[in-house]
């Protein structure tokens, strides 16, 4: 072999050895490339995006829940807390704090007897747990001085023929009112009457996680018959010294005494421009429409930016004056039948959504939120078009549309 050829042979050895050398490394970098790449695809599967951040990690549809405990949380008997566990007894997934749950449950009918379901949202009232679910309901009488109409039906049945061991059906928790800044700033959280449900699970949950953030918590209630936890409260504002508690008696009576965490008077823009140091800046608000109506607009004046401002109506209220300020109902005039009920009717933005409109006119439809999440309003569309007054967070399935959020494009016929 001449030296030539030697050298050749070498170089064509090392020549060889890196081929095989840059294969391997290829195939490596290739296989971990593709375990990221499915690693990556499994996440987004499973971790909802940006846009659907509203919906929990949960389940489809409803789901069959077992009433653990009933609790009653006011003197007066008028507020109950019922603990859910799910009749499957797989753990719960978790949840925001401030979202809620959409229950559907089998309520007779005053005219026949017969039982309808009805679909009515309540807040989570407690940190996530695997165990349980709760929430806390405020029975709903008639308004007062109308004997004529009956008291609030799905309230009623909670408080008065749902027994511990009955099961009812629930959605998944959702809602876009949640606790959504988890940073160290402080907050101030406001609650009237029923509308403290949110803001307990909002405490708990922080005072669990151990944040230290200022939590303000303001509570307007009518007296303290009405008031609900108060023990618990008033033990996790004396644990927690991050935690400053207001309860506000608008009406006191004469055991209402003032003093520690106790006030008399509204929760209103006067006491929280008092009572608040100025580095709060974020609000949480749930209560009754006078209070969402006065306080809301109260504090934007105030100079609270209003994407700092979070609020909840409970009642139709005060959600239909947020819808109409947000977006004017478009359209033009247009004739709407309802199919079931026989009435052809005229419809013009005026009238607000299709909800709106079909109850105005008498005709029965299930409702929820009133705001496009819980789905309680879905109903079949026969014929013609619709718009969304803002876009829909609860599934809408194909052929049906929210009336809540809805409004006629076109003439329509509806199956209500
Ligand atoms: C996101 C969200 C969260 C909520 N969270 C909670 C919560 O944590 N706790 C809670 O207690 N509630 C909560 N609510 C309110 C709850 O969903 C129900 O609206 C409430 O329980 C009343 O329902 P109901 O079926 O008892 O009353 P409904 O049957 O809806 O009746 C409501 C009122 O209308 C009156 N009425 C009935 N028929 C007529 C008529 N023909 N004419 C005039 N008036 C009539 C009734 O007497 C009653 O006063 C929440 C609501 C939403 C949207």
């Amino acid at each position: 072999m001449t030296l030539a050829s030697l050298t050749g042979f070498i170089v064509l050895a090392i020549a060889a050895q890196t081929a095989v050398w840059a294969g391997i490394v290829l195939l490596r970098h290739r296989r971990e490339y593709a375990s990221l790449r499915k690693r990556a695809t499994e996440k987004s599967v499973a971790s909802p995006g940006a846009g659907s951040a509203e919906k929990a990690s949960g389940w489809d549809g409803f789901r069959p829940f077992r009433v653990e405990r009933k609790v009653y949380e006011d003197d007066a008997h008028t507020i109950c807390s019922f603990y859910l566990v799910p009749a499957d007894g797989a753990p719960l997934p978790p949840f925001q704090p401030g979202q809620y749950l959409t229950l559907q449950l089998e309520v007779f009918e005053p005219e026949d007897g017969k039982p309808r379901p009805v679909t009515r949202c309540y807040s989570l009232s407690d940190r996530p747990r695997p165990e349980h679910y709760r929430v806390t309901v405020k029975r709903v009488p008639a308004p007062a001085g109308r004997t004529d109409v009956p008291p609030g039906r799905v309230s009623s049945h909670l408080h008065d023929s749902l027994q511990e061991g009955d099961q009812l059906l629930a959605k998944a928790p959702a809602g876009p009112f949640y606790l959504n800044d988890r940073g160290p700033s402080p907050i101030a959280l406001v609650g009237g009457g029923i509308g403290i449900t949110p803001m307990l699970s909002m405490v708990e949950t922080l005072l669990h996680e151990g944040s230290e953030r200022e939590i303000w918590l303001f509570y307007g209630v009518r007296d303290r018959t009405e008031q609900v936890m108060t023990h618990r409260l008033e033990e996790l504002a004396e644990s927690h010294p991050n935690l400053h508690l207001q309860v506000s008696y608008s009406r006191p009576g004469e055991q209402d005494v003032a003093g520690p965490y106790r006030r008399h008077g509204r929760v209103d823009i006067d006491l929280l421009r008092l009572t608040l140091p100025r580095q709060v800046e974020t609000f949480y608000v749930c209560g009754p429409p006078a209070l969402m109506e006065s306080l809301v607009p109260d504090l934007e004046a105030w100079g609270i930016p209003p994407d700092k401002i979070h609020y909840e109506a409970f009642g139709p209220a005060s959600v239909k004056r947020r819808q109409r300020a947000a977006v004017a109902a478009p359209g033009e005039p247009a004739t709407v039948t309802f199919a079931n009920s026989g009435k052809h009717l005229v419809w013009d933005p005026n009238a607000g959504s299709l909800l709106e409109f079909a109850e105005a006119n008498g005709i029965e439809v299930n409702s929820g939120c009133r705001s496009g999440a819980c789905g309680g309003c879905q109903t079949a569309v026969k014929e013609g078009d619709l718009d969304y007054l803002q876009p829909p967070e609860a599934d809408v399935e194909p052929g049906t549309c929210l009336l809540c959020i809805s409004t006629p494009k076109g003439d329509l016929t509806l199956s209500a």
